[in-house]
């Protein structure tokens, strides 16, 4: 069995959809995507969404935070969304986020040829910043909506190259004087349900398409600044060095150890070096912890072992450190009333979708602090995510297409 579910019909337009959205922002060179917050790939994304919902007569507005919303139906209470991000990390993947917010578009399609007319409105959203690949917090546009982030705090966050996200958004005619939570939006939503390529692979050792989302990981981010002393990679003797590499080298180590020891994953994924020449001496090392386990004290063991492995190797090599939280995303445990009721409308429409945790955040994780929230997630045959290698079939994708289509159906339609 496959769990592509009945009704093998393709669904009219994911696959047209697909094909205009995946060359925007693509870097050519490695196939990856570089669609970073309020960049120009990032203005061309949101201009095709924008386009697109308007062909299906969907009244699209930019929240003050940044995240788009295309409403069929007049905005009052009780709207149904669905969504998730066009934002992608370096070099990612063409089906993180996007894969959610194109199926929302087909959804709708689908519907629209059955003519569905929504009890309640149907908001179709996209999510500004989810990565954090720009300004360092993961979930930004929702963690602004909920309230989850502090508005002044967001406006002065910087990129790489020192620009703020408050001149970001103004570069992009945005007005950042706005930014904060928005308790109007979001009591008018009554439930949101995010379609999100998986990331892993637990469904196709399963034979399963679709899955159902049960939990988010607590998440940590942590900066390491290890400053050292510049110098001659000839001339100087290693004994008098003081060599940032050598202690953010044995913490890295030490993270994969302590991830082992704890039944956790830790990662040190970006690396900043000075000057970064071949024949220096580095006068520092900025590098970034990734952290998360299935509960938050495991998070926090692995991050103290990580902590003071670093301490120990900086006093060894005369080399200082400082170490700060740049974000903490606790346990999410999705609304269980409305994965049962989208599990019955799924097994109804012939799709079997089995219940996963997942290790990756997403904005339903600080949606679902606010309105009942659930995720669908399509198989990924191999697992890879966050790279150019991400893939998911475009049978399941149009599966998913059905099943978020299901889904909307019940919950927009009548009681
Ligand atoms: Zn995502």
């Amino acid at each position: 069995m496959t769990g592509a579910g009945p009704g093998r019909r393709p669904s009219p337009t994911f696959a047209g959809l697909w094909r205009e959205l995946e060359r925007l922002g693509r870097d050519p060179q490695t196939g990856g995507y570089r669609r970073f917050s309020w960049t120009p790939a990032d203005a061309a994304c949101r201009a095709w969404f924008t386009g697109q919902a308007e062909q299906r007569g969907l009244a699209v507005e930019t929240d003050n935070n940044g995240n788009l919303w295309a409403w069929w139906g007049p905005k009052r209470p009780g709207a149904v969304a669905t969504g998730s991000h066009l934002d992608s990390v370096p070099d990612g993947g063409a089906f993180d986020g996007p894969l959610g917010v194109v199926s929302a578009l087909a959804a709708v399609d689908l519907l629209k040829d059955k003519t569905f007319h929504p009890e309640r409105s149907v908001v179709l959203a996209a999510f500004t910043e989810e990565e954090g690949a720009r300004f360092g917090v993961p979930c930004l546009g929702s963690r602004l909506l909920t309230g989850a982030v502090d508005p002044d705090a967001a406006r002065v966050l910087t990129d790489d190259a020192g620009t703020t996200l408050a001149d970001a958004m103004v570069a992009a005619g945005q007005d950042p004087g706005y930014l904060g939570p928005r308790d109007d939006l979001l009591d008018g939503i009554g439930a949101f349900v995010e379609l999100h390529v998986e990331q892993g692979r637990a469904l196709a050792p399963q034979g399963a398409a679709l899955g159902l989302a049960e939990a988010i990981w607590p998440h940590g981010r942590w900066r390491f600044d290890f400053g050292g002393r510049a110098d001659h990679a000839g001339t100087a003797r290693l004994a008098d060095r003081r060599d940032p590499m050598l202690p953010y080298a044995g913490t890295a180590l030490a993270a994969r150890r302590a991830a082992e020891q704890n039944g956790a994953v830790a990662t040190f994924g970006k690396v900043i070096v000075e000057p970064n020449g071949t024949n220096a001496v580095p006068s520092a090392v900025r590098a970034w912890l990734d952290a998360r386990a299935p509960d938050e004290a495991t998070v926090a063991d692995t991050f103290n072992a990580v902590r003071s492995a670093a301490e120990s190797f900086c006093e060894q090599h005369g080399v200082t450190l400082s170490v700060r939280q740049e974000s903490f995303t606790p346990l999410v445990r999705f609304d269980a009333a409305l994965r049962d009721r989208i599990a019955g409308t799924l097994a109804a429409a012939g799709f079997s979708a089995p219940v996963l945790p997942t290790a990756a955040g997403h904005d339903a994780g600080f949606l679902a602090a606010r309105v009942p929230t659930a995720m669908l997630f399509v198989r990924n045959p191999t697992g890879i995510s966050h790279s150019p290698a991400e893939h998911a079939d475009l049978a399941d994708c149009e599966a998913g297409v059905r099943a978020l289509a299901a889904v909307l159906e019940d919950l927009a339609g009548p009681e």
